[in-house]
């Protein structure tokens, strides 16, 4: 599942799906696995049986979906790749948060343009935000770091891209 999310809506995507938030509420929700700040949460949804909470890193810029059950078990952690901007909802593009990144780095633009579930068959949440951090110039887990670079050459075998970050 492709996740995006409307930071000026708050509207989670899912897919095909669009998700509008129950309730808006900033609270500490724990660590964020790129970079150790605290996340903290912008938006709560509820999709199916499941509830799913929108977080944010103040430390570096990461966003992730945080889903649970209904009686708050927690099941997945989900990095957020992709932005929607009013002008551009629906589609594969970024909002401001994206957009000023790019240009900085080519090893970002050519990350950013993999798709995620591409990135997520090889690599693990933690890793991806690793490699998003580096070639964003943010710090980032070296162990992580270290951990992806290790599969560049599968992730290049299976898909035929040579990400260097
Ligand atoms: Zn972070």
């Amino acid at each position: 599942m492709i996740y995006g999310y409307d930071l000026k809506n708050n509207i989670l995507y899912m897919d095909e799906y669009q998700v509008p938030a129950y309730d808006i509420e900033t609270n500490e929700m724990g660590v964020c696995s790129a970079c150790g700040a605290s996340l903290l949460s912008i938006s709560y949804h509820s999709f199916d049986d499941k509830l799913i909470i929108v977080d944010t890193c103040p430390g570096c810029n990461s966003i992730y979906a945080h889903v649970y059950n209904t009686d708050w078990t927690w099941l997945d952690e989900i990095v957020i790749s992709h932005f929607f901007s009013e002008n551009n909802q629906g589609g594969d593009g970024g909002s401001g948060i994206i957009k000023e990144r790019v240009g900085a780095s080519v090893s970002f633009q050519l990350l950013n343009s993999i798709p995620m579930k591409q990135l997520q068959t090889i690599f693990s949440p933690a890793e991806i935000n690793a490699m998003f951090a580096r070639a964003k110039g943010d710090e980032c887990i070296r162990q992580y770091l270290y951990n992806a670079r290790k599969k560049y050459g599968t992730f290049d075998d299976v898909f035929g891209i040579t990400i260097n970050v």
